[in-house]
Formats: structure tokens, sequence, C-alpha cells
């Protein structure tokens, strides 16, 4: 795929804007890309037109070509897909909260239960687990081992009462948690291999009878496109809050993600990567989107790309800085803007002899502050930001008014741009910088 797209991105390299035509080549790569991952038709229909009418409304990126610039827009917004809304788990006001794990039968819900358990557990609560699956003969006895490895108690049926009713179990934990002063309790429940009435019903009735806090659906990622209606079944025959990913330690390339999330509007919440209890982890979008696009390469050069880009920026402004006099209220407010979303700069000026002052001042501005210098800044004429000096007492008011803040604060603002505009002076007289241009005559 890599091979493709790379061949792609020659015969558009060359070009500087972004036309239909380099978005709909790139477009028809991505949409390989995203089904060979595994996700679904209409999904991957539906993302692909929403990515195109993105790209189409976009800036052209100085930074990137065409294709690297629809390949981003991408990303990012499988990132935003993935990502958008995520959330920890709720916690009940008053304990327990009770969590309850649903789907089908080997999706790996009595695993992540020990896991869940495990990780509640490192961060100071006291889980319990419930074995309310009496489906299987032994899933009973799988979750004790679970619980004994994760430390954590397990409440399950007494044994030799005949195949037991899992709605009573789970009813009866909440009143032996509570007793036991558990904080969070969480629900194993049966699954079948595949969707079936009797399944959704037993699990309708585990939720109508203990009102769980968090349901969560468990979801193999290496199910692929079945995850699909998996997940609708679930979400119709049981409801759920959150979605958790297991086996992403296989081979899938995850798609069953970017599905389950479109489908269901549900957040992405955990990712489990492996048999063992710590193979656990919340659920991170990037990585996922990268491993969706399978695009590594392409997404480091971008990365590349762009910061070279703003490397190169940060040098133009660096030579602006040390003339003095060309610096105009524009740039400081451009030279505030980059420091606040990099470090270059601050690193490019503590190198300078003399620029520690400097440096320090740009450190106390927050991005709050950024926004009123910038409102500020964009209430001044063209004039009055290339010659500051004309901003008098009548002007300062109607800026003030402009920009919504006190006279006071315009003043304040002039004054420190001329501290800065001075001390660019006296470091531009004489100070030979090595390495920047623009400096030293
Ligand atoms: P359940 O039927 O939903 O309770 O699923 P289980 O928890 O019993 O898991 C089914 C099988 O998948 C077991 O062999 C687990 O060891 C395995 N399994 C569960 N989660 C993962 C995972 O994240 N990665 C891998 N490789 N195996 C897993
Ligand atoms: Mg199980």
């Amino acid at each position: 795929l890599s091979d493709r797209l790379t061949s792609v991105f020659s015969s558009l390299r060359a070009k500087g804007r972004l036309s239909d035509a380099d978005i709909d080549a790139t477009c028809r790569e991505i949409r390989i890309a995203l089904l060979e991952a595994d996700v679904a038709l209409p999904v991957v229909r539906a993302f692909v037109a929403h990515v195109k009418e993105r790209a189409r409304g976009s800036e052209v990126s100085q930074a990137l070509n065409p294709a690297q610039q629809v390949v981003k827009i991408v990303n990012d917004e499988l990132i935003e897909i993935l990502g958008g809304e995520t959330r920890r788990l709720r916690l009940a006001k008053t304990p327990p909260t009770i969590i309850m794990l649903a789907g089908l039968q080997g999706a790996g819900k009595t695993t992540l239960a020990g896991k869940l358990a495990r990780w509640l557990r490192e961060q100071g609560h006291a889980p319990m687990l419930v074995a309310a699956d009496l489906q299987r003969p032994n899933a009973v006895q799988q979750l004790a081992v679970v619980g004994e490895r994760a430390e954590v108690a397990v409440f399950a049926p007494e044994p030799g009462n005949g195949v037991g009713d899992p709605i009573d179990v789970a009813r009866r934990s909440i009143d032996h948690a509570k007793r036991q002063q558990h904080d969070v309790v969480i629900i194993d429940t049966a699954g079948r291999l595949g969707i079936d009435q009797e399944l959704m019903r037993q699990a309708a009735d585990i939720r109508d009878a203990v009102r769980p806090d968090e349901i969560l659906f468990v979801v193999d990622a290496m199910i692929g496109q079945d995850a699909v209606t998996t997940a609708q079944a679930f979400m119709e025959g049981v409801g759920f809050d959150g979605v958790v990913l297991t086996k992403l330690d296989g081979d899938a390339r995850g798609g069953a993600a970017l599905s389950v999330r479109h489908i269901t509007g549900k957040p992405i919440m955990f990712a489990s990567t492996g048999e063992k209890l710590g193979d656990f982890d919340a659920f991170h979008p990037d990585r996922m989107a990268s491993r969706i696009l399978d695009m590594g390469d392409v997404l480091t050069l971008i990365e590349q790309a762009q910061k070279t880009f703003d490397e190169e920026q940060a040098k133009k402004m660096a030579g602006k800085l040390t003339s003095g006099d060309g610096f105009t209220l524009d740039d400081f407010l451009e030279q505030m803007a980059m420091v606040q979303k990099m470090g270059p700069i601050k690193n490019l000026l503590g190198m300078m002899p003399g620029m520690g002052q400097m440096r320090d001042q740009l450190n106390q501005i927050d991005d709050r502050d950024l926004d009123r210098i910038a409102a500020i800044i964009r209430s001044m004429t063209p004039g009055e930001r290339a010659e500051p000096k004309i901003i008098n007492g009548s002007r300062r008011a109607r800026i003030a008014r402009g920009s919504g803040v006190s006279v006071t604060e315009v003043s304040s603002l002039v004054t420190r741009f001329f501290d800065a505009q001075k001390m660019m002076k006296r470091m531009a007289g004489g100070l030979g910088i090595p390495g920047m241009p623009g400096s030293g005559g």
C-alpha cells in the first residue's frame, strides 16, 4: 500500500494547490486502506465523503504537499472520531459503582474483568468480581482463577445447587458488595457464539436487576466486519455506554474500532492487548488511527515536514528579532503565538546571550493572556501596528473599546512591546550570534 501511495505522492508533489483531482486520487488510496483494515463499507463511504469535504474547504498548507495534506486531514479526522468524547469510567456517587460486561463468547470479557479489577485495585479501589456467567460449566471456575491472579474478591453462586440463576446472583452480589465495602462491582456475563435472543434477554434482565453505572461492550478486534452487526445487536438488545476492544495484540488492523465508534457513537474506553492481566491500557486514538491507516512512514514524514517548516519560521522570526528595528506589533503577536505553540524559539532565545530576560517574559504568557493580546493588536490599524509610537491617548481609548479591554491593558501591552524592542535593539548593536540569519550586521 505504501508503494502505491508514494507514487500518488510523486505525481502530486509539484503542485501547490489542493485540487479536486488531488483529493480524489488520495482518497481512493485512503478508501482501500480503510477497507483493508476491515472498516465496514458504509462507514468507509461516510468517512471518505466527510474527509473530501473537509479537504476541499481547507487552506493549502505551506509545509506539506497536497497528498500529504489529505493524509494528514484523514489522520486528524480519524483521531478525532476515535477519540471524540473519550472519557474515564464513571464512578457512582454512592458506591458501589456497578460495571457490567457484555459481549459475545470469546470476546474476552472474563479476561477483561480481571484486568479491570487489577487496574482499579492499583488505583486504590476495592473491586469485586461477580460470576454471572453460569452458561458454561467452567466459567465460574475461570473467573475464580482470574480473581485470584488479580488479587480481588470474587462473588459466585454456591456450588452444588445445580445451575444458578445469573440474575439472582447479580442482584445478591450488590448487597454483598455493600456489606463488604467493595466500592466497584464488575459483573462478568455469559456470551454466545452468535447473537441470539436468549442471550440478549438474559443480559437485559441482569441490567434491569442491578442498574449498572457502566455497561461495557467487549468486542474482539479480530472479528473485523462482524463487529458492526454485533455492536448493533448489543446496542439494541442491551445498550451500552462504552466499548472495550480486545486482542489488539493480534494482527488485525483494527477497522472494527472505527466501525463500532461510527455506528454506535459510544466511546472506546480501553484496549486489551494480550492474555496476561497487565496487557491492558486506556484506548489511544492516535495509535489506533495510524494502525488503521497503516501509513506509519507517511505519517512520520508528515510530522517531520511540519516540524522543519515550523523551525524555519522560528528562525526567520529570530532573524527579525535580532535586527530590532523591523520588529512590529504584528511580529510581536506572531512570535508569542509561536512560542505558545511550540518550544523551538524559546530554546533559540535561551542560547542567545542576553536573551534570558526575554525568555522569562515569554514564559509568563498564558493562553488567555495571548487571546487578549491578540484581540488588542487586532483592534489596531495597520499603521499603528507598524509604528506603535503613534498610539496616543485617544487611540488607546479606541483600541480598548474595540477589543473590550481597559485602557490600562492597552497601555501595558504597548509598554511591554517597547521593552521587548529596546532589548532587541541593544542586542542587535554588535552581538554576533552564530548561525542566526540577520544577526551581527
Ligand atoms: P469471554 O468468553 O468473553 O469471557 O472471553 P475470555 O475472557 O474467556 O477470552 C477468550 C479467549 O481469548 C481466552 O483464551 C483469552 O485468554 C483470550 N483473550 C482475551 N483477551 C485477549 C487479548 O487481549 N489478547 C489475546 N491475545 N487473547 C485474549
Ligand atoms: Mg467469560
